[in-house]
């Protein structure tokens, strides 16, 4: 019961890695730190934490080939990685999201801000991906319905009319709320690889389809130069 979660600090700046540390620990988490890419890398291995904060500028190896090991491997797959990016950053953001980090913070960062996230990741990496449930229906913040089968969806019981590129693009962000999702991934998810889809035209589908959803495309966050982010509930929680 008692059990507390594992986190894993890989941060070669010592005053940062100490201070991610105090924060996480103050708010019930075990925190090891970790000062270079590879003693990161051989910390996991050891001791599998439960959420990894990882750096991105790193002495050895740097965060993103980190990430990219972590998803090489069937033991550390699925393991939570936030990334921790400096200013300026934006591209690796991309990078790294699309090699599988689930979610980044741009530092200098709130401790509450940090927390949050950390607390957001393990809920959704432990709840798994959402379940489309049988006869293959996703409900979001009881007000958004997505048929994945009839390719329907409704806000509130009203049927809204969406063309098969915003109802592709929906899908796609609803398949893991929560999670950024670059544009080429979107790209590549509505339609298979083959580019009819630009990032400037994700853009616009992604305009009209939260004007066509009211409210709810709210729930459709722009995460600044790096791409979309299907919130849990219209307040972006
Ligand atoms: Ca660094």
């Amino acid at each position: 019961m008692d059990m507390k979660q594992k986190i894993l600090v890989v941060e070669d700046e010592p005053e940062i890695a100490e201070l991610i540390r105090m924060h996480m620990d103050r708010n019930g988490f075990q925190t090891t730190v970790a000062h270079s890419g590879k003693a990161g890398i051989d910390e996991i291995a050891r001791s599998m934490p439960d959420c990894v904060l990882l750096d991105l500028m790193l002495p050895d190896l740097d965060g993103l080939e980190v990430c990219r090991r972590l998803r090489r491997h069937e033991e550390t797959e699925k393991l939570p990685v936030i990334m921790v990016t400096a200013k300026g950053e934006e591209s690796d953001v991309v990078t790294g999201i699309e090699l599988g980090a689930d979610d980044y913070i741009t530092k200098p960062f709130s401790p509450r801000v940090l927390v949050a996230r950390v607390k957001s990741v393990l809920r959704r990496t432990g709840s798994g991906e959402t379940e489309s449930k049988p006869g293959g229906l996703i409900t979001l913040a009881d007000e958004l319905v997505i048929d994945t089968e009839r390719h329907r969806v409704s806000v509130r019981g009203k049927t809204v009319n969406l063309t098969v590129t915003e109802f592709g693009i929906l899908k796609y962000l609803a398949g893991r709320t929560g999670f950024v999702r670059t544009r080429d991934q979107i790209i590549s998810a509505v339609h298979g690889g083959n580019t009819i889809l630009s990032s400037r035209t994700v853009d616009v589908h992604v305009t009209a389809l939260r004007r066509k959803l009211g409210e709810v495309g709210r729930m459709i966050e722009t995460v600044r130069g790096v791409g979309y982010r299907l919130s849990e509930s219209p307040d972006g929680a």
